[in-house]
């Protein structure tokens, strides 16, 4: 297990974590699954997964996300994948760490990533709760046993179905970064992604006694980020992260429209850091490319570091 990454943050330095993976797949040409868009990608596409983890590590990402946003029980199962939950899981993993191996750098932390997204990202086919909490825990506790540094909980966007998957991540003992998607209403408030009439701040506060370690603001529009981390430090002394989308989603495609210029995310990026982000990165729309930018501008960002 690398304890790198917890290390970095420890001496408040900058940590670069990867960029998308499932826009990142789509576009290399891996099909998208109309049921659960990346989430079989591992069994599907193996290859293709492994590659794009190289070719984060090589840009200069230290924590790499595995392909497995989309993956519980109750995502892969609509999709008729149901009976590859335990080798998708592993294979995600291995698939992470034979990235690491290949480019010879054993800092370079795996974190798995579980999220709340219900069946066929339908709102309203969630799970029984207690058989939703179980959907998490065979996640977690797979990801946890295949040997990954960290549990990335990713679009954590709600009150209501996050607290179980923060409880299954926090019962493998091992760190959890909660992933909170924001963006901001007409009326300037900032909300969660998917739900425009509950705050951002709600969120954070029902799910910050539980015990996360990091807390990133992700897969949310680069224009909210500000105002999501002053209210974020209000509420959090610990380590925080931005890793933001650039385009939409049109299930089961992402669109690769008007996507932030790796220069233009670096030139925001400052501002995070220098209002006290740590961990920076990219969500769905970004690529190697703008990890890159992030490392070559490293000096600039520890310079923005050093104001805060
Ligand atoms: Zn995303």
């Amino acid at each position: 297990m690398t304890t790198a990454w917890q290390e970095t943050l420890d001496a408040g330095d900058i940590l670069l974590i990867d960029g998308g993976m499932g826009t990142e797949l789509q576009r290399r040409g891996v099909p998208m699954n109309e049921v659960v868009w990346s989430g079989a990608a591992v069994a599907t596409n193996p290859d293709a997964v492994r590659e794009t983890h190289e070719d984060y590590i090589r840009a200069g990402a230290k924590v790499i996300i595995t392909n497995t946003f989309g993956s519980t029980r109750q995502m892969l199962e609509p999709a008729g994948y149901g009976d590859q939950v335990e080798a998708v899981h592993r294979g995600a993993v291995k698939l992470a760490k034979e990235a690491r191996d290949n480019m010879g750098d054993p800092s370079v932390a795996v974190a798995g990533s579980i999220s709340t997204e219900p069946p066929r990202f339908d709102r309203d086919a969630f799970l029984a709760p207690q058989k939703e909490l179980a959907a998490y825990r065979e996640a977690a506790g797979l990801l946890a046993e295949a040997g990954v540094d960290l549990i990335a909980l990713e679009m954590i966007n709600d009150t209501d179905h996050a607290p179980r998957a923060v409880q299954a991540a926090l019962e493998t003992g091992l760190p959890v970064w909660l992933g909170v998607g924001c963006k901001q209403r007409e009326d300037g408030k900032i909300v969660s992604f998917d739900h425009p009439d509950l705050e951002f701040a709600a969120i954070l506060d029902a799910l910050i006694p539980m015990g996360p370690t990091v807390i990133n603001i992700m897969h949310s529009e680069v224009g909210a980020i500000p105002e999501a981390i002053a209210l974020l430090r209000e509420r959090w002394s610990g380590p925080i992260g931005v890793y933001p989308e650039s385009g939409y989603f049109t299930k089961p495609h992402w669109n690769f429209v008007d996507i932030i210029p790796p220069r233009d995310l670096v030139t925001e990026a400052l501002g995070w850091v220098a209002a006290g982000a740590r961990l920076l990165g990219g969500c769905c729309g970004t690529g190697p490319e703008h990890i890159k930018a992030f490392h070559d501008a490293m000096p600039d960002l520890e310079r923005a570091r050093s104001t805060s």
